[in-house]
C-alpha cells in the first residue's frame, strides 16, 4: 500500500468540500451517478471500437446500495473504470481547465456566495466530502491486469493499493458524517432519500440505476419525450448533468427532423458564460447521440466554434453507431444538419431580443463577445448574426444597441453607419477623430472588444449601409459648398502640405487638411486598408513582428495653430517650423491615446517652446 499526497489545488478543494456550507448537498449523489454514466457510456464505445476486448456489456447499469448500521453508501457502476495510472492522475489531481481562476475567485468572494461557484465548476467526485468524512473506490479497467482500490479521508493524502478481485468497472463507498438536522445533512442510507434526488437529478439518465434490485430512473431520454410533457425543471437538470453549470439555462431549444436523415435536437443557451470560454482548450457544448446511446462529447462537426457556449444533445437515428470523427466530418448530411442547428440557435437568440430583452442582454453580456468571432468565420451567417449583435454607442452612456436601432435613429443625409475601434471608451470619445460626427450629431459605434479589431474590416455592410470607420481614410461630411471651400484651402496650403510630408516622412504616409476635425489641430488616421494602433498593439503583444505602419497626419485649417504655421511658412521661418512639425504629430498621437516613439524628444521641443513664451 502506498500513501500518496494530492496534488495542491485539488486538496484546497477538499478542505472546501468538507467545510462546506452549501446548502444543497444532495448533488454529490448526482455527480456519482454521473460519473457512473458516464463511464457506462465510455465502456459501451469502447467495445465498438475494439472487438476483441474481453468484457461484458450486456447488462450495463449503476447500483446504489446503502448500509444504515455501517452508515455507508455505495455507488457501483460495470463501466470503463480505472488504471491506477487513471486514479492517481484523475483523483489525486485536478487537470481542469480553469481551476485555478476557479479557486482564486472562491478566494475573493465571501463564503455566503460560494455555493454558485462550486455549482457552475461542476466538483464532481469530490463532492463526496460534503457528507462523508472518508471515501473508499474501488475500480478496475479492462486493459488492466488487476483492480485498484483509493481511500482517502479527504486531508493531505490518500492511500492507494492493488487488489486481486475487483469486479469490471468502479464502487465508490462513502462512509457518511453522522446526519444532523441542524447542518442539513440528512439521511443518505434512507431508500426513500436515496429514490427521491435520483429521481430529482439522475432521472434521464440512460442507464438503470438499482436500488434494492429496483429500477429508480425512467430513463426516458428528454429529447425524445413530447415537449409538452417535460418540466422546466427536468430539462433544467438535464441541463446541470451536460454543462456542469448550476444555474438554470436561460433558453431550451428543441429541435425535429423527420425524413432521410432522421434526427432530434435539444440544445441549450446558458444564462452564465462557461468558465472555460475564452481558454484554448475550451470545449464544445454539444453531445452526439445515436438512437439514445451516446457517441461523443464535444462534438465540433455538430456547432462552430462561435457557438461553442450552446450545450446540449443531438441525437442522429441513421448514423452507424461506431461512427468516428472522420467519418463525421466529411458527412453531407452531418454538414447539412449543422447548418440548420447553427440557423436555429441564430433564430432562437434573436426572438429572444424581440421578445425577451432582459434575457437577450444578460445572454449578449455573457457570450457576446464569442458570438461576434462568427461575423469573421461564417460569412454564410453574418446576417443574421449582425441582427442579435449589440454595441456601445455615441447614442447612450449606459445601452447597448443594436445596428437596427442605430440605422432607425440615423439623421436625415447620413449615409454609413459610423465607428470607431480603440482600448477604451474614454480613448474613443476623446478622440479628435469624434469631433466633426459630433458636429453633424451623427452616432457613432463605441467598438473597444479586442474581436471588433478582427471583424470590422470583414463586414462591409449592414441593411445597405457601410459600416465607416471615423479613423481611417476620408470621412466624407462635407455640404458641395464646404467641399468647394476645402478644396480652395487645400490648394492655399498645398506647398506647406507637401514640405510638411517630406519633414515628418520617417513617421507619416502624408500630410493633408482634415474634414473631421472642428477644435484639434491635427489627427492621425490610417488609409481604409491599414490596421488599427490597437490591432498593431495586439499582434505586437502576441509577439509578432510588424513592419512600421505609416499612417497620414491631418490638419485643421481653421485651427489657429495650423494658420500660424502656414504663415510662418510663408513668410519663409522654415527652422522652427520643422520643431513645430514633429509636435503637432505628436500632439496628434496623445490625442487619440497613442505611444511617442521617442517623449523625450517631444519633452524637449514642448520645454523649449514654453519657454520662449517667458
Ligand atoms: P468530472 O466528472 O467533472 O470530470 P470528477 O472529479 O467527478 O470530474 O471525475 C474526474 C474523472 O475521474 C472523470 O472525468 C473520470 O475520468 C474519472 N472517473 C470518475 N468517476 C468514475 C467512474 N465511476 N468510472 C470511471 N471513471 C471515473
Amino acid at each position: 500500500m502506498e500513501t500518496l499526497e494530492f496534488q495542491s489545488e485539488a486538496r484546497q478543494l477538499l478542505q472546501l468540500m468538507i467545510h462546506s456550507i452549501y446548502s444543497n448537498k444532495d448533488t454529490f449523489l448526482r455527480e456519482l451517478v454521473s460519473n457512473a454514466s458516464d463511464a457506462l457510456d465510455k465502456l459501451r464505445l469502447e467495445s465498438f471500437r475494439d472487438k476483441d476486448m474481453n468484457v461484458d456489456v450486456d447488462d450495463l447499469h449503476v447500483v446504489i446500495e446503502s448500509d444504515p448500521a455501517e452508515r455507508t453508501l455505495t455507488v457501483r457502476d460495470n463501466g470503463i473504470g480505472m488504471t491506477r495510472e487513471d486514479v492517481v492522475r484523475l483523483i489525486g489531481t485536478i487537470a481542469k481547465s480553469g481551476t485555478a481562476e476557479f479557486l482564486k475567485q472562491l478566494k475573493e468572494q465571501q463564503s455566503g456566495s460560494t455555493s454558485d461557484l462550486i455549482g457552475q465548476f461542476g466538483i464532481g467526485f469530490y463532492s463526496s466530502f460534503m457528507v462523508a468524512d472518508k471515501v473508499t473506490l474501488v475500480t478496475k479497467h479492462p486493459h488492466a491486469e488487476k483492480g485498484v482500490r483509493w481511500e482517502s479521508s479527504g486531508e493531505a493524502t490518500y492511500t492507494i493499493e492493488d487488489v486481486d478481485d475487483a469486479p469490471q468497472g468502479t464502487s465508490v463507498t462513502l462512509h457518511l458524517k453522522p446526519s444532523d438536522d441542524e447542518d442539513r445533512l440528512p439521511d443518505y442510507t434512507e431508500p426513500a432519500k436515496i429514490r427521491e434526488i435520483v429521481k430529482r437529478y439522475s432521472d434521464f439518465i440512460t442507464w438503470p440505476v438499482r436500488l434494492g434490485g429496483e429500477e429508480i430512473n425512467s430513463r426516458k431520454a428528454l429529447w425524445a419525450r413530447p415537449a409538452s410533457e417535460v418540466t422546466e425543471e427536468e430539462y433544467a437538470e438535464f441541463y446541470r448533468h451536460i454543462s456542469h453549470d448550476w444555474n438554470a439555462p436561460l433558453e431550451t431549444i428543441r429541435m425535429q427532423a423527420e425524413g432521410t436523415f432522421e434526427y432530434q435536437a435539444l440544445l441549450f443557451l446558458p444564462s452564465q458564460a462557461p468558465m472555460d470560454l475564452f481558454m484554448r482548450d475550451g470545449k464544445r457544448g454539444v453531445q452526439l447521440y445515436v438512437k439514445r446511446v451516446f457517441i461523443m462529447d464535444d462534438c465540433a462537426e455538430l456547432m462552430p466554434e462561435y457557438l461553442r457556449f450552446v450545450k446540449g444533445v443531438v441525437d442522429a437515428a441513421d448514423l452507424s453507431l461506431n461512427v468516428s470523427r472522420e467519418i463525421l466530418q466529411q458527412d453531407r448530411q452531418i454538414q447539412l444538419m449543422r447548418r440548420r442547428l447553427v440557423k436555429k440557435v441564430l433564430s432562437s437568440i434573436k426572438s429572444l431580443q424581440g421578445s425577451r430583452p432582459d434575457d437577450y442582454a444578460k445572454l449578449w453580456g455573457e457570450v457576446g463577445a464569442a458570438l461576434k468571432e462568427g461575423l469573421l468565420s461564417d460569412t454564410d451567417n453574418r446576417d443574421a448574426i449582425l441582427e442579435i449583435c449589440s454595441f456601445a454607442s455615441t447614442n447612450s452612456e449606459e445601452s447597448l444597441t443594436t445596428l437596427a436601432e442605430y440605422v432607425g435613429r440615423m439623421k436625415e443625409g447620413q449615409e454609413h453607419i459610423y465607428f470607431m475601434t480603440g482600448d477604451s471608451r474614454v480613448a474613443v470619445e476623446k478622440s479628435p477623430h469624434m469631433e466633426a460626427l459630433r458636429a453633424k450629431g451623427y452616432e457613432v459605434l463605441v467598438l473597444t472588444d479586442p474581436i471588433d479589431e478582427m471583424w470590422v474590416d470583414s463586414v462591409p455592410s449592414f441593411d445597405g449601409k457601410s459600416l465607416q470607420s471615423v479613423a481611417k481614410g476620408q470621412v466624407d461630411l462635407e455640404t458641395e459648398e464646404e467641399k468647394t471651400a476645402n478644396e480652395a484651402k487645400a490648394a492655399e496650403f498645398g506647398d506647406l502640405l507637401t514640405w510638411l510630408g517630406e519633414q515628418l516622412e520617417a513617421d507619416v504616409k502624408e500630410v493633408r487638411l482634415s474634414s473631421r476635425l472642428t477644435t484639434s489641430p491635427a489627427c492621425v488616421v490610417g488609409d481604409a486598408h491599414d490596421i488599427t494602433p490597437t490591432l498593431e498593439k495586439m499582434y505586437k503583444a502576441m509577439g509578432q513582428e510588424l513592419p512600421k505602419i505609416k499612417r497620414i497626419l491631418e490638419l485643421n485649417p481653421a485651427h489657429p495653430l495650423v494658420e500660424g504655421m502656414h504663415k510662418a511658412f510663408a513668410a519663409g521661418e522654415r527652422d522652427s517650423l520643422a520643431g513645430t512639425a514633429e509636435l503637432v504629430h505628436g500632439l496628434a498621437l496623445l490625442a487619440e491615446g497613442g505611444e511617442l516613439a521617442d517623449p523625450s524628444r517631444f519633452v524637449s521641443l514642448v520645454a523649449d517652446r514654453v519657454q520662449r513664451t517667458f
